[in-house]
């Protein structure tokens, strides 16, 4: 018998019961992406001309005005900062990141500051923090644009949290500005109308990751917004030389992710939806059998957790903490991952095979 690469490399692998999350491997490609990557991987094609045709071919698809493909979206973040500082500016993009001579302060609301931030930070821009933890009103947005602005900085997991302010009262305020928006909506998918949602806004540049729910290369996402600014952020991407160089992107990778996104595109959510939701009432229903858990459903509520408009069950272990349970279930082969929220444990079913749904209940039933 073969041997798996997995298991030639004695690395377990996992029932992903957590989400598009990039410490688990993202998503699953669909067969004909795995065939488009294979099929681009034959011949020698002029990368730049292959990324830009495939940007205008994916901005077709999802009924945007233009499109720069990434390695991924924090790849994304890192280029739209360079973009925004730079516009596309032969000599200024070689600079980077020493931003002299250039509009580099990225406004922020500070409750809006994630771990993604570091990208744009790659570039030379500042953070220019408005607001605290806890409030930030549109007086302090307003006070805080200066000839250094080179973008406002969204990041959209971070709209529920109390320190935060509705983009929509945020975009009328830079637009009379001419400071540019930039939301990071890397996991914002399902639903798919969140695609559009934030350029219909008003937003500048919008980044999604590729590797999460459109299921394409796990290195890669997109930067859907304006022609001008695109042709910018194109600009500041590999194969052209910027801080953008080092993210590269390979002509498989861009031709998985345009594959991808036809698929996403012609994918109707609605049904996808109701086998996610029944997946999740079959793992209530048997785990609820057990004398030692006690199951609900329901959507998560903390900030941060994506896609948030996604049935969970939510199981909370009456015998051991959660946290052990979670435990338990990483130390077992396959691995079972879920998501660990406060006192219980959250199974999403966007990663998730039917068929895996035994695996995951016998583990929880042994180990509960
Ligand atoms: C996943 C994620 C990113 C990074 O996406 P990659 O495609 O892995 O680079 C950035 N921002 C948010 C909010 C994310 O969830």
């Amino acid at each position: 018998m073969t041997l798996s690469i997995y298991e030639q490399l004695k690395v377990k692998t996992a029932v992903n019961a957590w989400g598009t999350v990039t410490k688990v491997g993202g998503s699953k490609m669909a067969p004909e992406v795995l065939e488009a990557m294979a099929e681009a991987s034959k011949h020698y094609v002029e990368i730049a001309a292959l990324h830009e045709a495939a940007g205008r071919r994916v901005a077709e698809l999802l009924g945007v005005e233009a499109c720069c493909i990434t390695c991924g979206a924090a790849a994304g973040i890192a280029i739209s900062a360079a973009a925004c500082m730079t516009r596309g500016d032969a000599a200024k993009k070689l600079q980077l990141p020493d931003t002299t001579g250039m509009p580099d302060e990225a406004l922020v609301l500070k409750c809006h500051r994630t771990l993604y931030d570091q990208a744009m930070l790659l570039s030379g821009v500042k953070a220019k923090e408005i607001g605290t933890v806890s409030f930030a009103c549109v007086e302090q947005v307003e006070a805080a644009i200066s000839d250094r602005s080179a973008f406002f900085f969204y990041a959209s997991e971070a709209e529920p949290m109390r320190g935060s302010i509705d983009l929509n009262k945020i975009i009328p305020i830079l637009k009379k500005r001419n400071v540019p928006v930039v939301v990071d909506a890397a996991a914002e998918v399902p639903p798919k109308s969140n695609i559009r949602k934030y350029l219909d806004m008003g937003a500048d540049l919008v980044i999604f990751s590729g590797g999460k729910e459109l299921r394409g290369p796990q290195s890669s996402g997109l930067i859907l917004g304006g022609t001008s600014l695109i042709a910018a952020c194109d600009a500041n991407c590999c194969p052209n030389y910027s801080i953008g160089r080092s993210m590269k992107i390979d002509k498989e990778t861009i031709a998985g992710i345009v594959k991808a996104v036809e698929l996403f595109a012609a994918k109707d959510y609605d049904k996808q939806i109701a086998i996610w939701e029944s997946m999740v009432h079959r793992i209530t229903e048997e785990l609820s059998k057990s004398p030692y858990a006690t199951v609900r459903e329901g959507f998560p509520i903390e900030p941060g957790i994506q896609p948030a408009d996604l049935l969970r069950a939510y199981v909370k272990p009456t015998r051991k903490s959660a946290e052990r349970l979670y435990t338990e279930l990483l130390e077992r082969d396959p691995q079972i991952y879920t998501g660990l929220s406060g006192h219980e444990l959250a199974v999403n079913p966007q990663c998730l095979e039917e068929e895996e749904i035994p695996v995951l209940v016998k583990a929880f039933k042994e180990l509960l």
